[in-house]
Parts: structure tokens; C-alpha cells; sequence
């Protein structure tokens, strides 16, 4: 049975007083092992995707007015940035949901770029915190979870990540070099790889822990028209000439 997030709320209030799991259960009538489910999982990450779900059915899911006339460009572009290491988190305001996207504050056209896009996606302020070694742009809406329904409990990698329907139109179909961009911004390099030493070409990487994640990655090389293939067990690569030569019209290093 799904709980509503006040129940959540409730055990998670109660867990901070200090009050034993058997205690919580008790106050609360939220079973015992529910209760401690939620302990597992993180009472915060719970609260975070119940009140998802709770928006989206609230807003009739998929039926977000904003969803239906996001820029599609920059939408792509962002998602890219958003499987490879993007969040969603809670806020003290209730229905309001954050969006951060962490990046390494080496790159500062790729942090402009970012807060760009996400200022079009989704028109409220985008703020930027600066952390040691990465920067965070971040940005505050209801419409985040409608945005990005992949937003649930736990971490990407460990849970299957599935495109709607309307966003592989946006990203796969239409804008499948956006969405590349985004990825290879966030979880990829384009770097030089030698070979004993000797010889040397550059090469574009991917690397994502999450099968699906890669998997939208190759999808994405394939309507585009680009050989890439698994080079270890997190990674992608794209390594012929031509396909690079591709790649970098728009892609390029990150800078
Ligand atoms: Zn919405």
C-alpha cells in the first residue's frame, strides 16, 4: 500500500525525536516493517517520490501545460545533463520541488550552457553554488518531477530508467546530438587515446554505471549514425575516425 507523505512525514519527525522503530509504528499505525522499509531506503528519498507521484497525479500525469510546450532543444540538452548527474530533492515548501545538476567548475562554458538551458526549460531563477571541486546549478518548481518522471526512490543505477514516450520524441527523435551533448557534458570526455605509447587519436567516452542510462546513449549514437560500443563495464565508446569527426560538430572537449 502506498502511504501518503504526511504518514511519511509523521515517522520521519518522530524518528529525529528519537522514538524507537516499535515506538514510531505504534504513534503513527504505520506497520513496523514499513517503518523500517522506510529507514532502509532513506524516509527523505520516500518523501521525495511520494510527493512525485503525488503532483503528478494531482496535475493529471502527463498532462503538465508545460511539459506540452517545453523548448525541445534545450529540454534535450538538458535531460542529457540531467541522466548523467542530475537530482531532485524535496524543499521546505510544500509541492516545490529542486532540481540540481552538478558539474565540475573546471567548465565554465559547460555551467553557463547548463543554467541556460535550464532557465528555458522551466522559466524561475537558476542559482549556481559553488562547491569545492563542483558547482551545482540548481532551480526550484513544482514541475520538476512533471519534467523528469525518472525521479524516484534510491539511486539511477540501481533502479531501471525508462524515457516516456514523449521524451524519447524530443530526445531520441528529435534531438538525439542535444541529448548526446548533454550526456557526454556530464558523464563523458572526448580525450586522446594512445596506444603503446605511439600512436594516438581521440576518442569520445562514455561512462554511466546505470545499463539503461547507456543504454539511452547508444540509442541516441544510433539515430544519429555513430558506432559506439561497450569498453568495460560502465563504458561507451566512440572511437573511429568519422564518428568522432561527427561527434565534434556537436559536441567538441569540454571547456
Ligand atoms: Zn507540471
Amino acid at each position: 500500500m502506498t502511504r501518503p507523505s504526511e504518514d511519511i512525514e509523521c515517522v520521519r519527525s518522530l524518528l529525529l525525536a528519537g522514538l524507537s522503530q516499535a515506538e514510531v509504528a505504534r504513534q503513527t499505525g504505520v506497520p513496523r516493517g514499513t517503518v523500517r522499509t522506510w529507514i532502509t531506503l532513506g524516509t527523505d528519498s520516500v518523501l521525495v517520490a511520494r510527493r512525485a507521484h503525488e503532483h503528478a497525479v494531482h496535475h493529471g500525469a502527463g498532462d503538465c501545460e508545460l511539459v506540452r510546450t517545453v523548448p525541445e532543444s534545450q529540454y534535450a540538452y538538458l535531460l542529457g545533463l540531467y541522466l548523467g548527474d542530475g537530482c531532485i530533492s524535496l524543499t521546505h515548501r510544500p509541492g516545490v520541488f529542486r532540481l540540481r545538476i552538478a558539474l565540475d567548475e573546471r567548465y565554465v562554458a559547460i555551467i553557463a550552457e547548463c543554467q541556460a538551458a535550464m532557465a528555458r526549460v522551466l522559466p524561475n531563477k537558476v542559482g549556481i553554488v559553488q562547491n569545492p571541486g563542483c558547482v551545482t546549478v540548481g532551480s526550484y518548481s513544482r514541475h520538476w518531477p512533471c519534467m523528469f518522471p525518472q525521479h524516484a526512490v534510491g539511486k539511477k543505477h540501481l533502479r531501471p530508467i525508462a524515457l516516456q514516450p514523449w521524451q524519447e520524441t524530443i530526445a531520441l527523435t528529435r534531438h538525439p546530438r542535444l541529448l548526446l551533448r548533454g550526456l557526454i557534458q556530464s558523464d563523458g570526455y572526448r580525450g586522446m587515446n594512445r596506444i603503446r605509447g605511439r600512436y594516438s587519436y581521440p576518442r569520445y567516452s562514455f561512462s554511466n554505471r546505470s545499463d539503461d542510462i547507456r543504454g539511452i546513449f547508444l540509442e541516441a549514437c544510433r539515430r544519429v549514425g555513430i558506432a559506439a560500443r561497450p569498453n568495460g563495464p560502465w563504458q561507451v565508446s566512440v572511437s573511429r575516425r568519422d564518428d568522432v569527426a561527427l561527434m565534434d560538430t556537436f559536441v567538441g572537449p569540454k571547456r
